[in-house]
């Protein structure tokens, strides 16, 4: 009699279009193993060349997985019913894409590469065109997930950015050239995809994404990138996605590390089920003052294209569930466990967020700003043209740089001691209270924070340098390298 296997549609064309097949054996194992000899085409589907059962097929007897029973060696009874569940059936990865569009002979050709790949063949190259993506940043992040899902035929890509393309971008957005420098990051980004694809068509949404704008421009997208580099757009990109029930490729750098993660509500954790709350502002430094490697952002980027195109062909694994956390450094990927949470406010079982809220206030920026604001207030500060003058009218002024020795090292102004902000509150008795002082920084953040602290401590006669060592290059000495 034997027991009862049940084929998904995926792998009927392989197993002589049968749903149900019934096989002999006392383990799951001898069951497959029955099940390859009478449709030996199976064998590729359901194992590795290793022998090892393909990590997107999952079996069941009758409800449980065998992953958590005996795996292969689980025992059967002729009255349990297996059923092969491959990743891509019953709905547990990727995004209801329609194939229903025809490949031009120019197309075929030029995606001849993806289209001999069993896992993608014309049906998947169909759905590629078929599908809208949309990208949060044309930056670092932006730049490779805008090269690639151009170049392996996605539709429709759109580009959500308000920048301009500045010089130092061009260390890693590699989407911009430098003679893009000073036009918008939008209109450059555009001709790259165009010039590498001229079928897919790139939308452009010159404007900061916010809760008025998302829906309207998330809503005819089947997937949302986010490529942001702040946490108040990071969290309403996450909301956004998990209230149109949208995936969201998530990815993020910092240094020399990288993350990368599919949110998707309907199937597993959004971003707040892993980060309920964003770091107090200001603890998580910017790109700008902490750096990034170069090609950082090169492979966090391609590692959400890649997420990006399975989920449109509807192969694999995705990252959903799963976190990977890469070290540059290192060089070392590890993948962590997600899970999602059910008191999440905003997709747990009784959540608290049902619409977009204030994304700058709940991740603490107005009081931050408000905060420095009202510092600023009580301190003195100068221009680097009046500091300039009162040099070179010889008054007695201790300069102090708090910036960071890398940055020392790239420009300083003559006669100024270096004093990172970080080491103040242990190096304050190198100076005297009595002294009359001016503090800088890069560009006045940072300086004002000392200034403050200083006061505090009794020092009578310190002044701000507005706008930093920037402004100092700018004003007073143009010849200055600057960063
Ligand atoms: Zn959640």
């Amino acid at each position: 009699m034997g027991t009862t296997i049940a084929i998904p549609t995926a792998l009927r064309p392989y197993a002589d279009n049968q749903a149900e097949i019934s096989v002999d054996g006392a383990t799951v194992g001898e069951l497959l193993a029955g099940l390859m000899e009478q449709f030996p085409e199976l064998k590729r589907h359901l194992y590795s060349d290793e022998g090892k059962l393909r990590n997107f097929v999952n079996v069941y007897v009758n409800d449980d997985d065998i992953r958590f029973l005996e795996k292969e060696a689980t025992p059967i009874n002729d009255s349990d019913t297996v059923t092969i569940v491959p990743s891509v059936a019953g709905g547990t990865e990727g995004v209801m894409i329609d194939d229903d569009i025809e490949l031009t002979n120019d197309e075929i050709s030029r995606y001849s590469r993806h289209l001999i790949l069993p896992e993608v063949g014309l049906s998947g190259q169909r759905k590629l065109k078929r599908a809208k993506v949309l990208l949060i940043g044309a930056g670092g992040l932006g730049s490779p997930l805008g090269l690639y899902l151009a170049a392996a035929g996605v539709g429709k890509i759109g580009f959500v950015d308000f920048d301009i393309v500045d010089f130092t971008n061009l260390q890693r957005q590699i989407l911009h050239s430098t003679e893009d420098v000073g036009r918008p990051k939008l209109d450059s980004a555009k001709e790259t995809l165009q010039g590498i694809n001229p079928g897919v068509e790139v939308a452009t949404y010159a404007t900061r994404l916010s809760s008025d704008n998302a829906f309207d421009i998330m809503r005819e997208y089947d997937m949302v990138i986010d490529g942001t580099d702040n946490f108040p757009t990071r969290y309403l990109v996450n909301d956004a996605c998990v209230l149109l029930d949208k995936p969201n490729v998530y990815g993020s750098i910092f240094r020399f590390e990288g993350q990368a993660s599919v949110f998707h509500a309907a199937k597993g954790p959004c971003y707040r089920c892993l980060y309920p709350e964003p770091p107090p502002p200001g603890l998580v430094p910017s790109c700008a003052e902490a750096g990034v490697l170069g090609v950082l952002p090169g492979i966090i980027g391609t590692i959400q294209a890649t997420e990006a195109i399975k989920l449109i062909i509807g192969q694999g694994s995705s990252l959903v569930g799963r976190l990977i956390l890469y070290d540059a450094l290192g060089m070392t990927f590890k993948e962590m466990k997600l899970r999602k949470d059910p008191d999440c406010p905003l997709c747990g079982k009784n959540p608290t967020i049902t619409e977009l809220i204030d994304y700058e206030a709940f991740c603490g920026i107005p009081q931050q700003d408000q905060a420095a604001e009202e510092e600023k207030s009580h301190m003195k500060e100068m221009t680097t043209t009046e500091l300039k003058n009162r040099l070179d009218d010889g008054a007695t002024i201790r300069l102090v740089d708090v910036r960071n020795p890398e940055e020392y090292d790239i420009c300083f102004i003559e006669g100024s001691v270096l004093i990172p902000l970080g080491e103040l509150a242990d190096r304050i008795g190198e100076l005297n209270p009595d002294d009359e002082i001016v503090v800088h920084c890069k560009m006045g953040a940072r300086s004002a924070r000392a200034v403050a602290y200083m006061m505090e401590n009794g020092f009578k006669n310190v002044t701000n340098l507005e706008g930093g060592i920037l402004a100092w290059a700018q004003e007073v000495e143009p010849s200055m390298p600057t960063y």
